[in-house]
């Protein structure tokens, strides 16, 4: 039932021996496959074996999903727009879906919005504590841990550490803090994510609370998920044990160290902006929205931009064609359009040519709406989206000052 915790390891010999783990996930994604469950499993893979380079991959063949087993930490792929976008929001098919906190979240809204079917999907929630954007990691790997980036065959971020094991089997370790004081390490918006244990999900898996056992911690998350579980069990396609509480234990404290940290970053990077008086935040801002080419990039990218007939377009009237840097109305137009919703899933920056720290400014803005409207986007289907659920009385609450 929801709220199960397990010790698991995956039955397979094959998907055991490749995982870095309990080979778990994989092994559900054989299950799902073969018991019909699903017509497809999306999950990501090294293009052509470059781990730097992970690409969203629809399986439908149970005997490669070998092929996604393990950690690829310098892929983010756009998992909730990917639905979307090439597989019509999963409206025509069933599929498991292994998802990172801010990839499931991205799918919560754009549930909301009726743009994904919910019905069709199981997710699969993995832990995470940041990805690595794959340029600047190659050459972090190459000037601080002195390797070819080429050898590199795992990385682990854990404990404030960053890890990495050679194809020769020899590991290194860094400081994650000293690496992000430098610049190097995770993505920024990374550094603030402060949900870690995809509870969102139907399944949240990860290491934390294995005490460094070939195993995979999961802990059930709804009643689609027990079912899942429980029949993946059944068939015996994984193992499993009850953890005690000393797992159980560890793995919050993991968590709510994580969760210590994102915030200690989050207040270094919101703290000198709310220091600022308004003349000089709309300056700091309008600084950097003047470096904006208007590539729509950001829009193309974001979760939370479902529109089909979007407003900034050119033959709506709003912004001038043919004029870079756009109208200042361009930017904000599109900060207030997805601010109440959020999920710092970090896509906008990673697409934008002129590096604007767009999920910084977007982040803060729904933290103040979140304190005011105690709501944390996509988090729950039914939770309402809302600026779009103000009610006439709460139009006229004037004086609530949002800070950005
Ligand atoms: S935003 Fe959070 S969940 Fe998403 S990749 Fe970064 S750390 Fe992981
Ligand atoms: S504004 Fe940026 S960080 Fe926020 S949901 Fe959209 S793409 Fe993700
Ligand atoms: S991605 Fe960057 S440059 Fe492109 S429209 Fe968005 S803010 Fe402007």
């Amino acid at each position: 039932m929801k709220g199960d915790m397990y010790l698991a390891q995956s039955s397979d010999d094959a998907i055991l021996k490749k995982s870095e783990h309990g080979g778990v996930v994989t092994s559900l994604l054989k299950f799902a496959l073969e018991s019909k469950r699903v017509d497809a499993v999306l999950a990501i893979k090294a293009r052509n074996g470059n781990r730097y380079d992970g690409i969203p991959v629809l399986i439908t063949d149970p005997e490669t999903v070998i092929e996604t087993a393990g950690s690829l930490h310098c892929a983010s792929p756009n998992i909730a727009r990917f639905i979307k976008e090439y597989l019509n929001g999963a409206f025509d098919m069933k599929i498991a879906v292994v998802c990172k906190p801010c990839d499931a979240r991205g799918i919560i809204e754009l549930v909301k919005r009726t743009q994904i079917n919910m019905d069709n999907l199981t997710l699969i929630g993995l832990n995470c504590t940041g990805t690595l954007p794959s340029a600047p990691a190659k050459r972090m790997f190459h000037e601080e841990f002195e390797v070819n980036p080429s050898d590199v065959i795992r990385e682990d971020l854990e404990e404030g550490k960053l890890t990495i094991t050679l194809k020769d089997g020899t590991e290194k370790q860094k400081d994650l803090d000293e690496l992000e004081q430098k610049g190097y390490g995770r993505r920024e918006n990374c550094r603030r994510c402060d949900i870690n244990i995809p509870i969102m999900a139907d399944i949240a898996c990860g290491k934390w609370g294995t005490d460094g056992k070939k195993a995979t911690f999961i802990e059930v998350c709804s009643e689609k998920g027990s079912d899942f579980i429980e029949k993946a069990i059944e068939a015996e396609y994984i193992k499993v044990e009850k953890p005690d509480s000393r797992a159980i234990e560890s793995r919050k404290k993991r968590n709510e160290e994580e969760i210590l940290l994102a915030r200690k970053w989050q207040e270094k990077d919101f703290a000198s902006l709310r220091e600022m008086s308004t003349e000089e935040k709309f300056s700091y801002w309008l600084g950097e929205f003047s470096r904006c080419i208007k590539c729509y990039g950001c829009r193309n990218a974001c979760p939370i931009c479902y529109c089909k007939d979007c407003i900034l377009e050119a033959d709506r009237g709003i912004v001038a064609p043919g004029e870079i840097p756009p109208d200042v109305i361009f930017p904000m137009i599109r900060s207030v359009h997805v601010m109440d919703s959020c999920v710092n899933c970090g896509q906008c920056e990673d697409v934008c040519p002129m590096d604007l720290p767009l999920a910084r400014l977007i982040l803060m803005l729904n933290r103040e709406l979140g304190n005011i409207f105690k709501n944390e986007p996509g988090m729950d289907v039914n939770a309402p989206i809302p600026l779009k659920s103000v009610t006439d009385k709460e139009l006229t609450v004037a004086d609530v000052e949002i800070q950005f």
